[in-house]
Order: structure tokens, then C-alpha cells, then sequence
């Protein structure tokens, strides 16, 4: 039986690099009804940028694969950018640490000026490390971290975490460092949550949940605000080490046709992720074009 759903489908936290393979993966995310992507930056060279310029480029080139995905899929594409916090690891152990530090806060102003001008939705990923680092690089990503809160609460934009896994402990201390910066703790992310940690354990923050499919059946029965996402990366050299780009399209035909779930409160929590979500963290109203027609 058909059925006939026009509200957007969106993926909350994606990577694509320059080139045929980008356009191959929004292809196929186009074809299975997804309308939104959420279009985070990463290093596309081989090393960390270096300098303010190597950020610089690394933004454009983020802002350009937005366009060029736009143009030939019509999907419309949201950049979020700013330095991975991780790179400031890589780069200490080349010019020191206060160097590496200072770089993340001109990058990450860079960075805040494409939000504020309109290229880019939100700053991303900001965080700290998910592996143990020293203790005083660990200091150093934290005071960027809260530096990255202040500067998305100035400019009026979501912060996209990038973390270890939270449990309630690890939830509440980014909630109190986010409510220290001036940033409401529902505009902090937690990009790549894996597990479903109650709302009330959440202390405000908002998770971006992972579209794996037992994980989305957990995630419908939540309270809002949170969001799917893939974190998908077309790396040719790790193939597989995300979900396909698809997948988000593809849970949403799951929950539609899954006898366990009655189909008008399946669409009511969709749009969590793919409207409420979006409206309320980052002042976007998100519409499909069409209506997408779905067989169950
Ligand atoms: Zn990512």
C-alpha cells in the first residue's frame, strides 16, 4: 500500500569530500526521499591544517561541495564548520601547544564569521577527545571547547559536539560548561550518540542520535529535541566505517511500515528530528518540495 509523506527527511551529521563519490552518495540519499543534509567540514588533506589559511580553504571547500551537492541533487545542504578539535592534537606535537591552541580560536572565528554571513548553520565539531590525550593537552581542548560555547552563543548558533560517549555524568558536565559559556545546553549537540540516555539524564543537551535501527526504534519513543544522523564519510580508504548515506531515508520506510508502531504517531515523532528540531536549535524551517510516496 502507498503512503504519501511530505514532511522533510533530514541527516543531521554527514561528511562528504570533493569529487564524483559526493554526488554518488547524495544521489542515493535524493533517490530514498532524504531532502536535508547537514554537511560537517573535515580535513581534506592528508595532515591537519597548519595555518589559518589551510582552515581558510578547508571551510571552502565544505561550502563548495554544499553548492555543487545543491545544484545537482537539489537536496539543500547546511554546512557546519569548524576546526576538529582533534587537529589541535596533531598540530601541538608539530609547533607546541599555545601555537595549536591559538589556531583552533582563529579558526573557530573564522569559523563563527560564515554563520553569522550565512554559509554555514552551526559550529562544528567543537569538543574534546575520545581517547586519552596528556593532561595538559586535555586542558587546552577543554578551554577551547568553552571558547567554542561562548563564540556559538555570540553568534546566535548551535555548538556540534564532538565527544567520548556521555552517560548522565558526562551529560551534566558538558550541560555546566555550556550554561557557563552563555549557551543554552539544548543548542549543544552531542553528534554520534549511541545509546539512548533518559531526557531526564540529559540534563538539556541534545542528542544527535546514530541511525542505527534498533537504536531509531528506541529513539521514536523520546521525548524531543534530538536528531538522526549518519556520520557518514566517503573515505575510499575506510570503506564502511560509517552508515551508508541512505540509511536515515531508510528508517523513516521502516518505521512507516513496521506493524508494531501506528503510523500517524510514527509521522508525529518524525517530526521531531526533521522539523521541531531544526526549528527550535537553528531557526530553520525545513519543507520538502514534494510529497514523497512511500510503499509499505
Ligand atoms: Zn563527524
Amino acid at each position: 500500500m502507498a503512503v504519501t509523506f511530505d514532511l522533510p527527511i533530514v541527516d543531521h551529521h554527514a561528511h562528504l569530500r570533493p569529487g564524483e563519490s559526493a554526488l554518488l552518495a547524495a544521489r542515493n540519499f535524493a533517490k530514498a526521499g532524504g531532502s536535508h543534509l547537514f554537511l560537517a567540514t573535515q580535513n581534506y588533506l592528508a595532515h591537519a591544517p597548519r595555518s589559518l589559511e589551510e582552515y581558510r580553504r578547508q571551510f571552502e571547500t565544505t561550502e563548495s561541495i554544499a553548492a555543487r551537492v545543491r545544484k545537482e541533487t537539489g537536496i539543500e545542504v547546511l554546512s557546519v564548520l569548524a576546526p576538529y578539535p582533534i587537529d589541535l592534537v596533531h598540530v601541538a606535537s608539530e609547533t607546541g601547544l599555545v601555537a595549536a591552541e591559538h589556531l583552533q580560536l582563529d579558526a573557530l572565528e573564522l569559523a563563527a564569521k560564515e554563520v553569522r554571513e550565512g554559509r554555514a548553520v552551526a559550529l562544528g565539531e567543537v569538543g574534546r577527545a575520545h581517547f586519552p590525550v596528556d593532561p595538559e593537552v586535555k586542558q587546552a581542548l577543554d578551554r577551547v571547547m568553552g571558547t567554542a560555547l561562548r563564540i556559538a552563543h555570540e553568534t546566535g548558533c548551535p555548538a556540534v559536539l564532538h565527544t567520548e560517549d556521555l552517560d548522565e555524568r558526562g551529560y551534566a558536565e558538558v550541560s555546566e560548561m555550556t550554561r557557563k559559556s552563555g549557551l543554552p545546553p539544548e543548542r549543544a549537540i552531542k553528534h554520534y550518540a549511541r545509546t539512548v540516555v533518559p531526557s531526564a539524564q540529559r540534563h538539556g543537551v541534545t542528542p544527535s542520535f546514530l541511525a542505527k535501527r534498533e537504536l531509531v526504534r528506541e529513539v521514536v519513543r523520546e521525548p524531543g529535541p534530538w536528531f538522526f544522523e549518519t556520520d557518514f564519510l566517503d573515505d575510499p580508504a575506510r570503506p564502511g566505517v560509517a552508515l551508508p548515506l541512505e540509511t536515515v531515508p531508510r528508517r523513516v520506510r521502516q518505521l512507516l511500515g513496521s506493524p508494531a508502531l501506528p503510523r500517524g504517531d510514527v509521522v508525529e515523532k518524525l517530526s521531531i528530528p526533521f522539523v521541531e528540531a531544526p526549528r527550535r536549535l537553528y531557526g530553520l524551517e525545513l519543507m520538502r518540495r514534494s510529497p514523497l510516496t512511500i510503499e509499505v
